[in-house]
């Protein structure tokens, strides 16, 4: 009681009422409430993705003590999935939550902060955006568009997908018609395949019909829900195409600008808490849907090394050219691939030293 005394009468009373309210902020009063709308690239309460979005939604409006109240919109209920860049940057909701490799038709070098193939997994991925210059050159990269950018969710690496045929070399790769969406999709098709990009409504039944032989969708836990196991025979790992894509909210410039410092931190940390909630769903949800799996004896098989190589050669290749469309993109690509070259002997003998050492 002294101390709190003593602080009121060193800060001034009115700043002091102003800072306890501040930090528990009524929100009772009509004016002091704000609204927003958060439009996602998700079915409503999609597992994993969806609920990402709402857990950070949740998470500002119980830290913002109900002053700024945040509203989720699941796809197609107020725009396409894919419609969620255009809808936000023009303010038409304030806030959006998707992946950045869906915009590379906007900004090719997008694609660098959602994940790229043979790239960093989601520790290295946090590491550089948080404390590199991911987060600054993400912001520079979508100003032009009104827009500012936080990372808000990692599902860790994924799988490498459902096929109906055994992948024993590279030459099984030619003709392989495989849903496998964005710079996965390229570096397919260079090494003989045929990319296809199917919304993930569409997968189950073009796998079953045929219409693909393979596809990659997320990991265990998505997989199982669309009943994939249902469609093909062997599972590949690993998911060399996304080793640890990050997620993405991204909020109106002009919207962002008019709220008060402790409301954009108060953003910030949510975006920073989501992040780790759904690495952490994914994590336990997994390996009870691998589990599953392997009681349905689902074949689980590891790609040979000798076609990892090839995918890994090939797709050094496809980010060099990414990287010479434009200056933004080269300096983004610059930026990843030092901060990759200087992280990863840490990784190999942190992380892959302990595991490959135990197992
Ligand atoms: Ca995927």
């Amino acid at each position: 009681m002294k101390n709190r005394r003593k602080f009121f009468k060193s800060v001034g009373l009115a700043t002091a009422t102003a800072l306890v309210s501040g930090l528990h902020p009524k929100g009772s009063s009509a004016e002091s409430k704000i609204k927003w709308k958060m439009v996602t690239s998700w079915p409503k309460n999609f597992p994993g993705l969806g609920a990402g979005a709402e857990t950070l939604a949740a998470y500002i409006n119980k830290l913002s003590g109900g002053s700024l109240v945040v509203k989720v919109y699941g796809a197609n209920e107020l725009v396409p999935p894919l419609g969620v860049f255009d809808f936000v940057s023009s303010g038409g909701a304030e806030m959006g939550h998707s992946g950045a490799y869906y915009w590379k038709g906007k900004t090719e070098a997008a694609q660098f902060f959602s994940s790229v193939p043979f790239g960093m997994t989601a520790q290295e991925m946090n590491s550089w955006l948080y404390y590199g210059d991911g987060i600054k050159l993400w912001e520079e990269v979508y100003s032009d568009f009104n827009l500012v950018p936080r990372p808000a969710g990692n599902t860790g690496v994924q799988m490498g997908g459902w096929f109906n045929k055994e992948i024993n070399s590279t030459a099984d790769l030619k003709g392989l018609k495989m849903r496998i969406p964005g710079l996965g999709g390229e570096v397919l098709a260079k090494a003989g395949g045929t990319p296809f990009t199917l919304a993930g409504a569409e997968i189950f039944t073009s796998l079953q019909t045929g219409v693909i032989d393979a596809t990659e969708w997320v990991g265990p836990y998505n997989d199982r829900a669309f009943g994939l196991h249902k469609a093909a025979k062997y599972y590949y790992y690993p998911g060399w195409h996304e080793p640890g894509p990050s997620l993405e909210c991204i909020i109106n410039k002009d919207a962002y600008d008019q709220l008060s410092d402790q409301l954009k931190a108060i953003i910030d940390l949510a975006c920073k808490a989501a992040n780790i909630d759904m690495i952490s769903d994914y994590m336990s949800k997994n390996y009870q849907a691998l589990e599953y799996f392997k009681k349905e004896n689902v074949q689980i098989k590891q790609f040979p090394k000798e076609v990892l190589i090839k995918l890994n050669k090939i797709s050094d290749e496809i980010l060099l050219e990414l990287s010479q469309k434009n200056k933004l993109s080269k300096k983004v690509y610059d930026s990843y691939v030092n901060f990759l070259n200087r992280v990863r002997p840490w990784t190999l003998i942190s992380e892959d030293g302990y595991l490959s050492s135990v197992k």
